[in-house]
């Protein structure tokens, strides 16, 4: 498991502000279901014969005996969560989701045994026109966090789940007369879940592969028109793309349009972002027939390209941007009232107030190497028999001198300076 240090934590923070808005933007609305489920409810959906299910998840008996599992992804807990509380009766939804999920698989880099995923569901829309628009929704968060240019799209149709039966079985004949050259694992996969053997690293095996019928000729009418309809709004929308008839995806539960957003700003880890359809989830999970479309996010990879690509702005990588200095005694009491009050007018900004006392120039370089943009100095020095007190404002970002203000006027003085920086 990977830790999150406060600089990467920032990053993190706005990609998420970022995701938030775009959703909001969306009207999909937020979800939230625990990070731990029956196992049962994981192999139904993703489906037993799957590299997730088969090795990937960590599963436990409970003190009851109940078989519970982490979960390794977001959409078996969505419907399971979102049909139990009614959510999904009759009516059409669009719900977001974010949080850890954990797969046992080798950990390098941009993949971790926990990772976080931000996700979208639609339920009840048949599609094309929800396929686009959650397509489009990845596509506005690309633009926004200005990952566009080192995305790309590829798509595939993978059919109607009685297409992928009959492929499946033509699949399983042709593996049959290749029985005696295929390996231990495509030998047991041919039955239970053939399409999984097209997956094969087995270079003699990919060899028998090249022959074998395509997923293509399978499938349906229909299936192809929806795949047609969607490819002619993504070109309508500019939204780039490429067919990649290789993308089938290593959960069972998708039909129809399925896809990726890779990059290759990440090395081997190049997948940012998968979904697609999965029409008959929500049925197969024990709830009324509800169509549905969606996708999840790493959000993990996207801190890492964000970071990579030096594409986090100034902006988000301050945490502070206002830091108050006290130089005299007794000024305590009144310095955390003029933070409170900063807070309360700028409460985007970030707000620190010295503590632990010292000279004006140890205070300041704190003010510094905590990241300020700007210095609030409350001073009190002595003049004569009386105690004066004096209010400066000093730009940390620019030579600029220190300004002399008002208490009245600080606060505005404060949002103007920290607008012009
Ligand atoms: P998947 O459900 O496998 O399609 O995953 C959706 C997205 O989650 C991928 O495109 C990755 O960005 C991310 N992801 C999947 N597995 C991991 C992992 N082990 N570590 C980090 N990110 C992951």
């Amino acid at each position: 498991m990977n830790d999150i240090l406060p600089g990467e934590s920032l990053t993190w923070q706005y990609v998420e502000g970022c995701f938030r808005s775009v959703v909001k933007s969306f009207g999909y609305q937020e979800i939230r279901f625990p990070v731990l489920e029956q196992t049962q409810l994981f192999k139904r959906s993703i489906g037993e014969v799957t590299d997730i299910v088969e090795k990937e998840m960590y599963s436990f008996d409970d003190r009851n005996g109940d078989n519970l599992s982490l979960r390794p992804e977001g959409t078996a807990g969505c419907v399971r969560a979102a049909d139990q509380h009614g959510l999904l009766y009759n009516q059409q939804q669009r719900l977001w989701y974010q949080g850890p999920m954990f797969r046992h698989e080798r950990p390098q880099k941009g993949r971790y045994r926990q990772f976080h995923q931000f996700g979208v569901e639609a339920f009840g829309m048949p599609g094309p026109d929800i396929d686009v628009e959650v397509l489009q929704l990845a596509h506005q968060l690309w633009l926004k966090l200005g990952l566009l240019p080192h995305v790309q799209l590829e798509i595939n149709n993978i059919g109607s789940s009685e297409d992928r039966k009959r492929y499946a079985a033509a699949l399983t004949a042709f593996l049959e007369q290749h029985e005696a050259s295929l390996d231990e694992d495509a030998k047991r996969r041919m039955h239970s879940n053939p399409m999984r053997v097209l997956d094969s690293k087995n270079p003699q095996v990919q060899e028998i592969l090249a022959d074998a019928p395509a997923l293509a000729d399978y499938v349906s009418d229909d299936s192809v028109e929806h795949y047609q309809q969607l490819q002619a709004l993504l070109r309508g929308l500019g939204i780039e793309f490429r067919e990649n008839p290789r993308l089938v995806r290593g959960l069972d539960y998708y039909n129809n349009c399925v896809y990726e957003w890779t990059t290759e700003a990440l090395g081997a880890q190049g997948a940012v972002c998968g979904g697609g359809r999965y029409d008959g989830l929500v049925a197969q999970l024990g709830g009324r027939d509800t169509v549905a479309a969606g996708f999840a996010i790493g959000i993990e990879r996207l801190v890492l390209m964000l970071e990579s690509l030096d594409l986090v702005p100034e902006q988000a990588r301050r945490a502070i941007d206002v830091y108050l200095i006290m130089v005299g005694d007794n000024l305590t009491a009144q310095g955390l009232a003029l933070a409170a009050q900063l807070r309360q007018a700028l409460p985007d900004a970030g707000i620190v107030s010295h503590c632990g006392g010292g000279k004006y120039n140890s205070q300041v370089k704190k003010a510094f190497n905590a990241g300020a943009r700007l210095a609030v100095i409350l001073e009190r020095r002595d003049s004569g028999s009386e105690a004066v007190q004096h209010l400066r404002l000093r730009r940390l970002d620019s030579d600029d001198e220190a300004i002399t203000v008002e208490l009245a006027e600080v606060v505005d003085k404060v949002r103007e300076m920290l607008a012009a920086s």
